[in-house]
């Protein structure tokens, strides 16, 4: 049984140099790396062979199932290659490599906008699948899927998450500001796509001057904005479905098991192309930042293109870094081939020095309680690393692993440098291995 949550506070981490404002975009790669599992949910097969031409745009793997996403060729060119390349998360995934030749469809050009007010719901949700749109933000599940489960008591509302809490990472926040009209009306989009009666936008209080234009052209519309503090984690599901609707949820129960559907501004913006401009989500904004690169900043990126590439994008790297990861400083992969793409749920490259990671060995747990303390949806982190070394998986799961968000803090907190997300991750995946 969880206990009750706790009232907590975490005060914000250390950001090393921010990333500096706005995106651009990012030189197109001559050869694009496209993983077909890019979402959790049905395998995604390829529809290409080598030697085949693609344009932009075109379906490269299709999947089988409800959980099945589309994905398109980011680049018009060739298929060079298709085979099994290892993936950050340590899943494994079919790749498409298309080399870069002939004309884009949609780069550069001023895409024909659609009407949609007089889409039904269905015709809505049928061209957010064939645009292949993942929920970047919350379980990379299909966007369809997501939004045809419908909740038997509660209508659902819907909050577009801007205030993205992690340190370094502002990926979400750029999207939003640079594109607000689009973003806006991609929530009424997803409005008629829920029939949700609310929609709310959550952003960060320490960011309201750069979004003010979002929040205008949303209180245009009768979407109100709400504030969340910045403070890490400050968008997990409980804190956004208090924010938003004043809900509490019970303990291990998402927002979605309410009807909340709660919506990366990427994955808005995303709808609405897909949508309004009939074009598929091929490109993915990204942070790249940290100490170890020279000009930390935020791309928009074709998917496919390399880790190593973007890292180019943004200067290179100014001294070698202790760690590059995938996702968040407390959250994210390690990636060890500087050549991995990215996928359209990557929000950040880090490449972190020295002194923003703690590295030196673990020691023995001095039983501080900081650990406990920090967690923000109230479990006993060493406790249940005690469990898992221990074997006892069910003792665990009864003590609540799976409400772990893996928000990283209770390893960031420890003083002994306890590997305790590390080790409650792996005994997670170990058992979804195990269960599959
Ligand atoms: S990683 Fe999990 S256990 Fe650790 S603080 Fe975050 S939610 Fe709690
Ligand atoms: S923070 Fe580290 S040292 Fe303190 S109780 Fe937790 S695991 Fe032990």
């Amino acid at each position: 049984m969880i206990p009750a949550r706790r009232k907590h506070r975490v005060r914000p981490l250390s950001e090393g140099r921010h990333p500096e404002p706005g995106y651009w975009n990012a030189a197109v790669p001559s050869i694009c790396v496209v993983p077909l599992q890019q979402h959790h949910g049905s395998r995604v097969h390829p529809v290409v062979a080598v030697g085949d031409t693609v344009r932009e745009g075109t379906v490269i793997g299709t999947g089988t199932g409800r959980f099945s996403s589309l994905v398109h060729a980011p680049i018009p060119g060739k298929v060079l290659q298709i085979g099994e390349i290892p993936m950050p998360d340590e899943r494994s995934s079919v790749a498409v490599s298309i080399e870069l030749a002939g004309e884009f469809d949609c780069l550069g050009k001023v895409p024909a906008a659609h009407p949609w007010n007089e889409l039904e719901q269905e015709e809505i949700l049928r061209l957010i699948e064939e645009g292949g749109v993942v929920a970047t933000g919350r379980g990379l599940l299909p966007l369809h899927t997501l939004l045809r489960r419908r909740h038997r008591e509660n209508r659902a509302r819907i909050v577009l998450d801007v205030a993205q809490s992690e340190p370094y990472v502002h990926s979400e926040l750029e999207a939003a500001i640079a594109s607000p009209h689009k973003t806006v009306e991609a929530i009424e989009i997803l409005r008629v796509a829920l029939g949700a009666e609310r929609a709310v936008i959550a952003v960060n209080s320490a960011r309201r001057r750069r979004t003010r234009q979002l929040r205008r052209e949303a209180a245009a519309r009768g979407i109100a904005t709400v504030r969340v503090a910045p403070a890490y984690p400050a968008d997990l599901d409980y804190q956004l479905a208090n924010a938003a609707f004043g809900e509490r949820l019970p303990a291990r129960s998402l927002a979605i098991d309410r009807g909340i559907h709660i919506i990366n501004a990427t994955t808005a913006i995303a709808v609405h192309d897909a949508v309004v401009f009939r074009t598929p989500q091929i490109d993915r904004v990204v942070t790249v930042a940290g100490d170890a690169v020279v000009r930390p900043a935020t791309v928009k990126a074709r998917v496919g293109t390399s880790v190593g590439d973007l890292i180019d994008e943004c200067g290179g790297l100014s001294s070698r870094p202790a760690r590059i990861v995938m996702g968040g400083s407390l959250t994210g992969r390690e990636v060890t081939n500087i050549n991995a793409p990215i996928t359209k749920g990557t929000a950040s490259i880090l490449a972190l020095s020295d002194s923003e990671i703690h590295r030196a060995p673990a020691l023995p747990c001095v039983g501080c309680g900081a650990c406990l303390r920090s967690c923000p949806v109230s479990l006993d982190p060493v406790f249940l690393v005690r469990l898992i070394q221990a074997g006892a998986a069910g003792q665990a799961v009864r003590a609540g692993i799976d409400s772990c968000v893996e928000c990283g803090l209770c390893s960031h907190v420890c003083p002994s440098r306890v590997p305790l997300t590390e080790a409650i991750r792996a005994a997670r995946a170990e058992r979804n291995r195990s269960a599959s």
